[in-house]
């Protein structure tokens, strides 16, 4: 076997600052503004001009005003900020950014479940968490985060049966706080199913006076030794209101660690363990492998190329009326 055969690609690190100096010099050139998820790293948050959650970035990325959007995030939130913003150009750093919560909700799936379900005569609206593909929210009645769920929720006529989808762990957590029955679509999120109860348990034990944050998509066994459960931007709110210094175990995407230290310096956050389902060992990472996929060459490539593009598609239109009724 050749030389060639064996050697891996050389890949050249480029320097990080050299990178930010390129984006900022970019993002004048074309004419660009950058959101940033508070789940990708810490150094694209940095060169950003908006940070924050889905809700909070579906928002913001109405008041932009280049004719250019770069989402650092995932699929469905590039494809979210073209449903606002038809007339703008949207790029994403990496196509392949996916998420497993919105994937766990196939458009076909949910359309065929809706037919089944009205086919049995149930009279029903279908609410859909954020975290969903464009397709699927143009199948529903409303888009919730897990910021306003609750006000959403009590718009459903009280006749009504609800389908929840796809998560569902904020589903089951909904139907604690409403009080309203909902039919669950069976749907996770792959880093927020993984915490490690067991660990979560040692690191309270170990860090005495603690306070748990946890994200509504982790599973009740987390949840229910959770002091502060909420969404990314509750999270951080919270910590801002808390003058004390205190230690935080931190149940979200451990990227969440960045805009919480810039927000409240004074405390000091752990990340709670995951815990690999197959093998049973435990991972100290609980890094979303989607999120991960945007870095800052990524970032300035797109910006060069002008590529990927989130192309706009019919039923757009549809998810765009959903999405106004519910968000905007
Ligand atoms: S953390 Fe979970 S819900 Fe968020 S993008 Fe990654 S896979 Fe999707």
């Amino acid at each position: 076997m050749s030389l060639s055969v064996l050697s891996a690609p050389v890949v050249v690190e480029e320097d990080p600052l050299d990178l930010m100096d390129e984006i900022d010099a970019l993002k004048k050139e074309k004419d660009a503004t950058i959101l940033a998820h508070f789940y990708v790293d810490g150094e694209i948050q940095d060169i950003a001009d908006f940070t924050g959650d889905s809700l909070k970035l579906a928002r913001d990325a109405t008041r932009v005003t280049t004719s250019t959007i770069v989402f650092a995030g995932v699929h469905f939130m590039g494809e979210s900020a073209k449903i606002m913003n038809p007339t703008k150009r949207v790029l994403i750093p990496d196509m392949l950014a996916g998420c497993s919560l919105a994937d766990s909700c196939p458009p076909n799936q949910l359309a065929a479940f809706q037919e089944q379900l009205r086919s049995q005569g149930r009279d029903f609206q279908t609410v859909a968490y954020i975290n969903t593909s464009a397709a699927v929210k143009s199948l529903c009645d409303w888009i919730v985060t897990s910021g306003n769920a609750r006000e959403i929720i009590d718009r459903v006529p009280q006749d009504k049966e609800i389908l929840f989808v796809p998560d569902q762990h904020l589903g089951r957590y909904l139907v604690e706080m409403t009080g309203r029955k909902m039919i669950l679509w069976p749907g996770s999120c792959m880093v927020h199913e993984i915490f490690s109860i067991q660990d979560l348990i040692r690191a309270k034990k170990n860090n005495p006076g603690s306070i748990v944050i946890a994200h509504p998509e982790c599973p009740q066994n987390i949840l229910e030794i959770t002091d502060v459960i909420g969404g990314t931007e509750k999270m951080r709110q919270y910590v801002m209101k808390m003058e004390k210094p205190t230690t935080f175990l931190v149940a979200t995407e451990a990227a969440m660690i960045h805009p919480l230290q810039k927000a409240a310096p004074q405390h000091t956050y752990i990340p709670v363990p995951g815990i690999v389902a197959s093998s049973g060992e435990t991972c100290a990472c609980n890094r979303c492998p989607h999120m991960a996929r945007n870095t800052l060459q990524k970032v300035r490539d797109c910006l060069r190329d002008g590529r990927p593009e989130i192309e706009w598609k019919d039923y757009f239109q549809q998810a765009r009326a959903v999405l106004d009724r519910s968000l905007l």
